[in-house]
């Protein structure tokens, strides 16, 4: 499951694919972000805290995670819920201010036109503002947490001193925007606003079954601009007008007040004409105004749920309490039938208001709109319920607001008193519960005689609790080059979660490649490198790109090729950048010095022959891994040797026409544990030789190079060959089989304890236990296209290899590029006689006449 597969189970809220994620820190805060965002929706499966501490990242958290989710738990996660009054300690919190009692406004109002808020407001909202979010660290949020519950518990205490005559207050809402919302403007407003600024109707939904301590939300996701978009079962829709503007000094500058009037008018036209009783929805209005700053992914915006007010406030006549303290079991279990009866007939999950009347345990509902058939007689108790997203003991939700004024405005002249059912319907543990729902009883006063629009508030205050926009910095998770490293990275991951948990992918993402020949088996080497999470890859090549390229080449095109062709090794590296914009690819164009091609010529040559040595080494020095993938024999021989002398892991693979080599280098002991004479590498090897016999158990070190099991010294090949002998001609699929081969020889080879000291498996190892958790790690794959056939053959290092024996070694290690030299000028005979091939060619002559002899007696 990639990155994008995540975002999408989250948006669809398809949890049991969530549960598919691996367990890995890949799975970072930007995740959780929208796991977070999408927290309503997840409350009604099963849920979570949306509080989480930065650490909830971590794989122990996450594990936790998913097995809770898994066994359908829903208790809240994590975070102590917030202290009861009386557990709070006594002394003030450093940064609280002291309280101030603050009756008639709204709890935490919203309004940036009326004067400024109290301390009290400014700190409960700046709590609500960083619970709403999973930003900042753990402490700081238990501490707000805290803070919260003092000024709630100074609240109480106020309310408590002057009984009787406490004004209602309301829990306003908390803005929550999906980063799946932004994506969305992202796309809307590139491919289609453009520069239209005019409003646009959006969609969002409040949920009312939060476990305590959760900010009353309102959710905006990317479905939001689908207005006849499914809401999401038991929450209720809230329409909604968005503004986005061009600029951000247009974003500023915008007329809020002025908008905030005009949408408290629509609300009062729509209470006032009736629309509002026919469609509640008409009161659940918000607006949303934001700026998009697309190139840096950062998102400003302000909040607005705009609420018609009460001149003198609302006198609360009897405190709330929960419903599990007014009704028995049974009264509650009515309660719950009749609304749940009433959603049935009406089609939805849930209501945003509704009309009660109860006798004993016979509990009626019905819409607001059927007010005067359902109150018929005068002097009946009126009992409204208001879908509550709000989570305190004390207070309703920011909903209520605007039903109040709707029913003083409709009823208010001819109603003493009205019953207010806060209704809170969560389901934790598999149990559904409403007894925390709240139940008060409230005083409605004249607003019927005033034909004007209430004054309004609404504005949301910032993170900082002032009046103030707030920003939403999406880079990481929008960014689409960042988007493919994580889900490259997620791709690989996922191996590690079931298939092969001990895989340890540092060591191959962290490799660093160096690729000598960037041809057929180059491009494929490549891209199963890119295919691994390898990050580190450089091509050296000194060809061009040509015609006859590009169909078995995967990295080349058509017009690679015009006009000479670009070099090959440029070009790879390019493309790859284009392929995975966070891969580090890097192109030589240079040639190799080979033995039998002499550098001679001129003292030029000679100059460039000695840079391109000079090249080589630095290379294979910064690199960790040396795949040789050129199309001669003597190219390969120059790198053989560098890299067996820097102590490199050399991966060969070399084509025939049906047949293949893929092998790993014997990679050397380091130097220190060789003092240099002949005596006591002895030693070690008779040590050594206790444990393996011939073709069996032969350990790293001791494995051949590509060079060991020839008794010809590399030459000039291409000499007195033709077109067909020079070129590699092979089976088409032939490189992409041997390329494929050798990376997933490296990579069994790094997963190996030993790396590339690990004893060579052989084709008799594949019935035993593998000695890594991808299996085999052989010296050699020979495979035969005809047969369709692998073979895993091992061979022992030869003393008289002309690229790996200590001799060349140590000729090469002391004399440098002269040695070298000596080598490229010379026929094969040099390397010959130095490694003593000569002689064994004498003596298997002298053997093979005697042979014969022996042959003629008989
Ligand atoms: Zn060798």
């Amino acid at each position: 499951m990639t990155h994008l597969a995540i975002v999408k189970a989250l948006l669809h809220g398809n949890f049991r694919r969530l549960l598919e994620i691996p367990t890995s820190a890949l799975f970072t805060q930007s995740h959780l972000r929208l796991v977070l965002s999408k927290h309503s929706a997840m409350q009604q499966s099963w849920s979570i805290h949306p509080t989480l501490p930065s650490s909830c990242h971590t794989k122990a958290w996450w594990k936790r995670y998913r097995i809770r989710a898994a066994l359908g738990d829903s208790g809240p996660w994590h975070i102590p819920p917030p202290l009861a009054a009386a557990q709070l300690p006594r002394t003030p919190a450093p940064h609280t201010p002291t309280p101030t009692p603050h009756s008639h406004r709204a709890v935490g109002s919203c309004d940036p036109g009326v004067s400024a808020t109290s301390a009290h407001s400014a700190g409960l909202q700046s709590a609500y503002t960083s619970l709403g979010r999973a930003e900042g660290d753990a402490g700081s949020k238990r501490r707000q947490l805290h803070e919260l519950s003092k000024i709630m518990a100074a609240t109480e205490k106020h309310n408590s001193v002057e009984p009787g005559i406490s004004k209602l207050q309301f829990v306003p809402f908390t803005s929550a925007l999906d980063a799946g919302f932004w994506h969305e403007l992202t796309q809307k407003k590139l491919n289609e606003y453009r520069l239209d600024e005019s409003p646009k109707v959006i969609k969002g939904y409040y949920y009312n079954g939060d476990p305590v301590g959760l900010p009353a939300r309102l959710t905006l996701e990317f479905s939001a601009f689908d207005v006849n978009a499914v809401t999401p079962a038991h929450c209720c829709p809230a329409i909604g007008t968005l503004y986005n503007t061009n600029t951000f000094e247009s974003f500023k500058s915008c007329d809020k007040k002025l908008l905030l009037e005009k949408a408290a008018n629509e609300i009062w036209e729509a209470i006032k004409s009736g629309t509002a009783l026919e469609n509640p929805m008409l009161l659940n209005k918000f607006m949303l105004l934001t700026f998009a700053d697309l190139k840096k992914y950062h998102f400003y915006y302000w909040f607005c749920y705009p609420a018609l007010c009460f001149t003198d406030g609302i006198p609360v006549v009897q405190q709330p309490v929960p419903l599990g303290e007014r009704f028995s079991p049974s009264q509650i279990q009515a309660l719950q039938k009749a609304y749940d009866e009433l959603c049935q007939k009406e089609g939805v999950t849930a209501l945003p208001c509704f009309l009660i009347k109860y006798h004993n345990n016979s509990v009626l509902m019905s819409l607001l709109k059927n007010w005067n058939e359902f109150f018929q007689d005068p002097g009946e108790k009126v009992t409204i319920g208001v879908y509550d997203p709000g989570n305190f003991a004390q207070y309703p939700g920011w909903p209520l607001r605007n039903i109040l004024v709707l029913a003083a405005q409709r009823w208010g002249s001819h109603l003493h008193s009205v019953e207010v059912l806060c209704f809170r319907d969560r389901t934790m543990q598999g149990v559904r519960d409403v007894t925390h729902s709240i139940i008060f009883e409230i005083k409605l006063s004249q607003l019927a005689l005033s034909p004007d629009c209430p004054k309004a508030v609404g504005w949301e205050k910032n993170q900082k609790g002032g009046m103030g926009p707030r920003m939403v910095n999406l880079s990481e998770c929008m960014d689409p080059k960042r988007l493919a490293e994580s889900s490259v990275d997620l791709n690989l991951k996922l191996m590690c979660w079931r298939l092969v948990p001990t895989l340890d992918l540092e060591k191959v993402v962290s490799a660093k490649c160096l690729l000598l020949g960037a041809g057929t088996l180059g491009c494929s080497v490549a891209r199963t490198l890119m295919g691994w999470g390898v990050r580190k890859i450089t091509f050296v090549d000194n060809a061009n790109i040509s015609y006859s390229n590009p169909v078995r080449q995967p990295l080349y095109e058509f017009e690679d090729c015009l006009s000479g062709g670009k070099p090959k090794a440029l070009a790879a590296a390019d493309r790859l950048q284009k392929i995975f914009p966070g891969v580090n690819a890097e192109g030589f164009n240079m040639s190799i010095p080979m033995p039998g091609h002499p550098v001679n010529f001129s003292k030029v040559t000679m100059e460039q022959a000695q840079k391109d040595v000079a090249q080589l080494e630095q290379l294979i020095d910064a690199h960790d891994i040396v795949f040789l993938l050129m199309d001669t024999r003597e190219s390969r021989w120059l790198p053989a040797v560098i890299a067996a002398s820097k102590r490199k892991l050399v991966i060969n693979a070399a084509l025939g026409f049906d047949t293949f080599v893929v092998m790993r280098h014997g990679l050397k002991k380091p130097k220190q544990q060789e003092p240099g004479d002949s005596c006591s590498s002895s030693i070690t090897s008779s040590a050594d030789l206790l444990g393996s016999s011939l073709f069996s158990n032969i350990p790293g070190y001791k494995l051949g190079c590509y060079f060991c099991n020839d008794v010809v010294a590399p030459g000039d090949s291409t000499r007195d060959r033709t077109l067909d002998q020079q070129c590699t001609v092979s089976r088409p699929g032939l490189a992409m089989i041997a390329g494929a081969l050798a990376v997933e020889l490296m990579v069994s080879v790094l997963q190996h304890p030993e790396g590339g000291y690990a004893v060579a498996s052989s084709s008799d190892d594949r019935m035993n236990e593998p000695p890594t958790s991808l299996g085999l790690v052989p010296h050699q794959i020979r495979g035969f296209l005809s047969r369709f056939d692998n073979v895993l053959p091992v061979s022992l290092a030869f003393d008289k290899c002309t690229a790996c024996s200590p001799k060349v070694l140590d000729q090469y290690e002391h004399e440098g590029f002269n040695f070298l030299a000596k080598v490229f000028n010379s026929s094969h005979s040099f390397l010959e006689d130095l490694t003593g091939l000569t002689l064994l060619h004498q003596e298997t002559q002298a053997a093979e006449i005697w042979d014969m002899s022996d042959d003629e007696t008989v």
